[in-house]
């Protein structure tokens, strides 16, 4: 008799401890990483207070969209929140805080897309829309379009009751002083080295912020926003709102969100290219992000880095650049959080 009851106690603990952790291991196989920018970043230009700055920001943005994730939302409700607070903070080229052009204005892009229905929405060159990832994300959902720009993005936008504001409330006195320097530096007659040039390129950008998650449902979405570059002139676009190059998600493979030189991203079709290699070549998202950005985009003269998640939660933060603003929640909750390269 005792030892019929030892089995039967022993075959329900076995069946209980096979099937439970491989269940919740499913259910927990969602998460979220986030940037808030690549480009040449020196820590000797890093105060602490600033670092601390960055790093409270990263983590409540990263955390928001977590505890999203966590309590059954889906990735688009994660991406869209954890980028409207790096949207709201000054400290960040997207939103207020945005860098300004080469007349003293600002001009936003940004760009959303689902994974599970390939949808996909973006406004480029608008001045007055305080959220515009919440725009992009109003386009594919309310429009019959993709991509909008500019006036008619406004009018969309007012049209839709998403929040208007004085172009002035972009504004920050550090953007200012930027671009004041850049200018001083563009008049120069010094700039004619290929590193030189290089180097004046980063200086016009950093802080895009952007964010890719995979929700407990198993769908991925990826936006990004961004002021663009500095200095930037008749109405440049740059790959942020272009679905493919700056922005993609795809629940067969892989949401991706970039941040650097624009014109390179565009030429390589960075985030679709990644979800290509995955998807035809069966590489992982390391190997298809590392050969994009450094086999591609570094090999034509560009910078920058992507962020990414899989299908399966796997992620990445990619740069060649010597750092990116990123931080990333995993399902079992651990949080980390980078701005240097190494
Ligand atoms: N990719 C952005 C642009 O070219 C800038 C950046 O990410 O730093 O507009």
């Amino acid at each position: 008799m005792i030892n019929k009851l030892i089995c039967f106690f022993t075959l329900i603990f076995f069946s209980c401890t096979e099937s439970v952790p491989l269940n919740s291991k499913k259910d927990l196989n969602y998460g979220i990483v986030i940037h808030g920018g690549a480009g040449t970043m020196n820590r000797k230009d890093m105060t602490p207070e600033k670092e601390k700055q960055y790093r409270e920001a990263l983590e409540e943005s990263v955390t928001l969209g977590y505890k999203i994730l966590k309590e059954g939302g889906t990735s688009q409700e994660a991406v869209e929140h954890s980028i409207r607070v790096m949207e709201n903070s000054p400290l960040f080229n997207a939103g207020k805080g945005a860098v300004l052009t080469a007349e003293k204005t600002i001009e936003l892009d940004a760009a959303f897309m689902n994974g599970k229905d390939l949808n996909a929405g973006a406004v480029a060159s608008v001045k007055t829309i305080k959220n515009p990832i919440t725009a992009a994300i109003k386009v594919m959902e309310e429009s019959p379009h993709v991509l909008l720009s500019a006036r008619g993005a406004e009018k969309f936008a007012k049209e839709k009751d998403l929040e208007i504001v004085d172009p002035s409330y972009f504004f920050t006195e550090r953007r200012v002083n930027d671009l004041d320097k850049i200018k001083n530096i563009e008049s120069s007659a010094n700039r004619s080295t290929r590193q030189a040039d290089k180097e004046f390129i980063s200086m016009q950008r950093y802080g895009t912020v952007g964010a890719v998650a995979l929700d407990k449902h198993g769908d991925l979405s990826a936006g990004t926003s961004t002021g663009g570059m500095a200095n930037k002139k008749w109405n440049r676009i740059g790959d942020v709102p272009i679905i493919g190059a700056g922005t993609y998600a795809n629940n067969s493979t892989c949401a991706i969100s970039a941040t650097g030189w624009g014109e390179f991203f565009i030429r390589n079709v960075v985030g679709h290219d990644i979800s290509a290699l995955m998807e035809y070549k069966n590489y992982s998202i390391e190997e298809a992000a590392r050969i994009v950005i450094h086999d591609k985009v570094a090999k034509l003269g560009g910078d920058g880095g992507v962020i990414g998640i899989d299908r399966e939660g796997n992620v990445v933060m990619e740069m060649n650049t010597s750092g990116m603003y990123r931080a990333h929640i995993n399902s079992e909750g651990e949080l980390s959080i980078e701005i240097y390269k190494n």
